[in-house]
């Protein structure tokens, strides 16, 4: 058995729980079946640790979270919190979490599968095989930075103002990134801003070129403004690899780019931290879907996404391709069988519940190990 994997579950709120259970049973079969050996321990977030300890993340699962090689998350949230006070609503133990570990780089891939093509808004040809990364800057940028507030002025003359931020570490660590990604990818970086209107996009292409250049010449880079990036993302997704761009910029076309897929319960993701001394770099993943309580407790959330999320942490924090891509194959296989859960039914497929669907995966995996 090989080094132990030690991984931190925060179920969290909604069909967190229900996604995350699915998750357990692949472990265990990648244990019995793959000689893997994973330490997995389990703690409270958002509202579930709010009901339990007062506070949406508690310190000491914050500290476990600290001492794992990767956190794996539900969701957090749900109308039952709603009139809890902001600091202490859900997000806010998820946004502390993010804080804390320093998670400043935000993947987010947009992959179309064939089985799912039908479901995009935007004509197959245009979707089929699209397979890229959004790299967001997620600690830094306009939603952080100072002087912001609403005030008025002598006149009387009321304004609200933010300040768009990046020094330079912070552009190179993020950009640093997406140049390893590509590597492993197709070898092609778009480095996204608004150079042509902002100073910190004129800063920003500086940085990305300056590292290329010392760094990454063997990396194809493109630099794009931002609102061309948005249109070339609908016009012609398949041209992109990997995008790295600020925060603000990658709020927006991550969501762009994820609808390109056309499904919510397909879509994982990846924050990704500073690697310590140990050579471990601190990880969170978790669905880009929210906690869903208009069907919490029904078991007819799909737990892809969430599966996926485990996948790229095999990927990404485990250095082990060969596993996250036996999982990927095994959702393929069972899309392209026909199976599906409420969410990305089509005519001509059979509708399954969660457990059904994480039943059909595990059927897929123990064909390769037959
Ligand atoms: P949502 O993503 O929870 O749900 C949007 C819609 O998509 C709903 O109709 C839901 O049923 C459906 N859906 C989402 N995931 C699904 C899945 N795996 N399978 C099938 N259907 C799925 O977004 P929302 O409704 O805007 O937010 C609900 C709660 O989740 C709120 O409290 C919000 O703050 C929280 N939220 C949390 C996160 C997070 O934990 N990272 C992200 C977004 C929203």
């Amino acid at each position: 058995m090989t080094a132990n994997r030690k991984i931190l579950f925060l179920p969290g709120d909604g069909i967190g729980p229900e996604v995350m259970r699915e998750v357990h049973r692949v472990i265990d079969w990648l244990t019995k079946h793959r000689g893997l050996g994973f330490e997995v321990q389990e703690g409270l977030v958002g509202g579930a640790a709010y009901d339990a300890h007062g506070t949406s993340l508690a310190d000491e699962t914050l500290a476990d979270a600290m001492a794992s090689d990767a956190v794996l998350l539900g969701a957090v949230g749900g109308p039952k919190w709603d009139d809890v006070p902001r600091q202490l609503r859900p997000e806010a133990g998820l946004l502390r979490l993010r804080k804390e570990m320093d998670l400043y780089a935000n993947l987010r891939p947009a992959t179309v599968l064939d089985a799912l093509v039908d479901a995009s808004t935007l004509k197959p040809e245009i979707v089929r095989g699209l397979d890229l990364m959004i790299v967001r800057e997620l600690t830094a940028g306009v939603y952080f930075g100072e002087p912001r507030g609403i005030e008025t002025l002598p006149d009387g003359v009321r304004r609200g103002f933010d300040t768009q931020v990046y020094t330079a570490p912070e552009i190179e660590r993020v950009a640093r990134v997406a140049f390893e990604l590509a590597r492993k990818r197709t070898n092609k970086v778009h480095s996204v801003e608004k150079a042509n209107v902002m100073e910190s996009g004129v800063f920003w292409r500086e940085e990305v070129s300056r590292l290329h250049a010392a760094e990454y010449a063997d990396v194809e880079l493109n630099h794009m403004y931002a609102d061309n990036c948005a249109m070339q993302l609908v016009r012609w997704p398949k041209q992109f690899d990997v995008i790295v761009t600020d925060n603000l910029f990658g709020d927006l076309l991550s969501d762009c780019a994820a609808m390109l897929t056309g499904s919510l319960g397909m879509l994982p993701s990846a924050s990704l931290g500073a690697v310590d001394g140990m050579g471990q770099r601190r990880a969170l993943y978790e669905p880009v879907h929210g906690s869903a309580p208009d069907i919490a407790g029904r078991r007819i959330a799909n737990p892809i996404a969430t599966l996926l999320s485990f996948a790229m942490m095999m990927r990404y924090s485990f250095d082990d391709a060969a596993n996250a891509e036996l999982i990927e194959n095994a959702v393929q296989k069972v899309l392209a069988g026909g199976l599906r859960t409420a969410d990305i039914m089509q005519e001509g497929t059979a509708k399954v519940s969660t457990d059904v669907m994480g039943d059909a995966i595990l059927r897929e995996l123990d064909k390769v190990a037959r």
